[in-house]
């Protein structure tokens, strides 16, 4: 199946979830996770629709920038370090990994310093695996609440990954969870909720997230 052939059914089955809960395809945002994918195909993926890409290291995301630039809006969904930030500032439309008050305080100096104000969401850990990377749920309005004065960044909504290989109740628990987190924000911080990837998309959106991070079914395995 083509990149634009995979396309077209995930956007079929986004309508569908959406509609389960009483909204339409439209108002969820794809975002394509482009993490080892060159840029010939990301092009095929731009030409057949992409508005919106994912990346997870800023070097690959440096690397790739100069062919596909503002053809797209970039966002960064992997794990950000503080030393990478002024790196990453220039490129990223949105980051939605920030799980400290020092990450977002570096991110919003460097913003101020490159003139902008960059929309940034917090990542949780919703499944409490402590490999994983993300603030801790009992963490997530004090950080919030911190984050949101911080200048030169918008906080813009909240970041989820369902636990790795729990079963369906406990991936939708997991997303409800975020959900109700994401409900408390203010209206003003309250724009996107990050949650569902190739194996999970359509419970999230069912669940309430708005946008969706999609690598695998669009792509194909990565190697
Ligand atoms: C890789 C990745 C995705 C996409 O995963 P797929 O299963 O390939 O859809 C989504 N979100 C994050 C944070 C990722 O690292």
């Amino acid at each position: 199946m083509s990149i634009a052939g995979n396309l077209a059914k995930i956007r079929e089955r986004i309508g569908a979830a959406a509609a389960v809960s009483g909204r339409q395809g439209e108002d969820i945002t794809l975002i394509a996770v482009t993490k080892t994918v060159d840029a010939d195909r990301i092009r095929q993926a731009v030409d057949a629709g992409v508005t919106e890409i994912g990346e997870n290291y800023i070097q690959n995301a440096l690397l790739k920038y100069p062919s596909i630039g503002n053809a797209v809006k970039w966002h960064m969904i992997g794990h950000l370090q503080t030393n990478k930030v002024r790196q990453a500032v220039p490129i990223f439309d949105l980051i939605q990994s920030v799980d400290s008050l020092r990450l977002a305080e570096e991110i919003g100096k460097r913003s101020l310093a490159a003139e902008k104000v960059m929309p940034v969401l917090i990542e949780v850990n919703i499944s409490g695996e402590e490999s994983k990377f993300g603030v801790s749920k009992k963490d997530v309005e004090r950080l919030c609440e911190a984050v949101a004065s911080v200048p030169g960044i918008k906080l813009s909504g909240l970041m989820g990954i369902a636990p790795l290989g729990a079963g369906d109740a406990d991936i939708r628990r997991s997303f409800a969870e975020l959900k109700s987190l994401w409900d408390r924000l203010p209206d003003e911080n309250r724009r996107w909720l990050s949650m569902g990837m190739t194996s999970d998309f359509e419970a999230a959106i069912e669940e309430g997230s708005n946008m969706v991070r999609i690598g695998t079914a669009i792509f194909g395995p990565r190697s």
